[in-house]
């Protein structure tokens, strides 16, 4: 479905980034990853992308909190892989803590990476997309994009703000054949999440059930954590004919969180 086109997916060396840059790629799209890690790990990843589905991958080291990077990142795509016609914005870390003591540094990070970051690059690769008429740009917000949870003001707040964003370029981009989304999941199982489970067990002496059940999918009705691979086939939907009427969209993906 996607043969001859390039997805740019930000934040994509793990969890659900990289589930959505191997979705794109297996539709026969030439990806660019991006994100932090090891350099081995990270070029497993690429040449992995490009003999699993025989396609170009490139590697953007951008630094999402950098707008220069940001955007030498789309127009380093548009050079080398010719285009850049899908554009989903997924970087994002977390800080949890109270509104008082919230460091100055982590609400300025994750400002930038979660929310900024996605005005940069789609400032970049929007004229591209209205110019040949084809785009899909899908911003992985969150729960978080609709309801509050304590402590994670910064988050929240970013994730709220990429719903207007999504909203607005929505409609600017409409008549050009410009879609403009954002998929909204719950807790999604990647290594980010398992990684909290042994501490979790630890601090309030509970089995790792307990810990998933009654910690992490307290507020997801399903008990049932969404997966890369479900969130990764949404976008690749986003992509789709059928989508095309789709768009200016929070879309959630949350096992019922949201609906209480
Ligand atoms: P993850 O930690 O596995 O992936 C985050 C990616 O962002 C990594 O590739 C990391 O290297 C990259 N990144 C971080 N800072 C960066 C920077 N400054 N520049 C470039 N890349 C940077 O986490 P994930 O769970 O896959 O999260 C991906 C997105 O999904 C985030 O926007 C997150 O808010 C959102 N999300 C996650 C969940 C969940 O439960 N895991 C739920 C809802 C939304």
């Amino acid at each position: 479905m996607l043969e001859k086109k390039t997805a740019v997916v930000t934040g994509s060396t793990s969890g659900i980034g990289l589930a959505c840059a191997r979705a794109f790629a297996e539709q026969g799209a030439n990806v660019v990853i991006n994100g932090f890690g090891e350099a081995d790990a990270i070029e497993a990843e690429r040449s992995g992308i490009e003999k699993d589905f025989g396609v170009r991958c490139i590697y953007s080291a951008a630094d999402m909190t950098r707008p220069d990077e940001i955007a030498n990142m789309i127009s380093n795509a548009e050079n080398e892989l010719g285009s850049v016609d899908v554009l989903m914005n997924n970087a994002g870390i977390q800080h949890v803590a109270p509104v008082d003591e919230f460091p100055i540094d982590k609400w300025n990070a994750i400002i930038a990476i979660n929310l900024s970051s996605a005005f940069h690059a789609i400032r970049a690769a929007v004229p591209g997309m209205k110019k040949r008429g084809w785009g899909r740009i899908i911003n992985t917000a969150s729960a978080h994009a609709l309801v509050a949870s304590p402590y994670k003001s910064a988050y929240v707040a970013a994730k709220h703000g990429i719903a207007g964003l999504t909203k607005t370029v929505a409609l600017e981009v409409a008549q050009q054949g410009v879609t403009v989304n954002a998929i909204c999941p719950g807790y999604v199982w990647t290594p980010l999440v398992e990684a909290q489970i042994p501490d979790t067990m630890k601090a309030r002496n509970m089995t790792e059930d307990e810990v998933k059940r009654d910690v992490l999918l307290q507020a997801q009705p399903t008990k049932q954590f969404v997966t890369v691979e479900q969130v990764a086939g949404f976008a690749v939907f986003l992509c789709s004919p059928t989508a095309s009427a789709i768009t200016g969209s929070i879309l959630s993906m949350d096992g019922g969180w949201t609906a209480q």
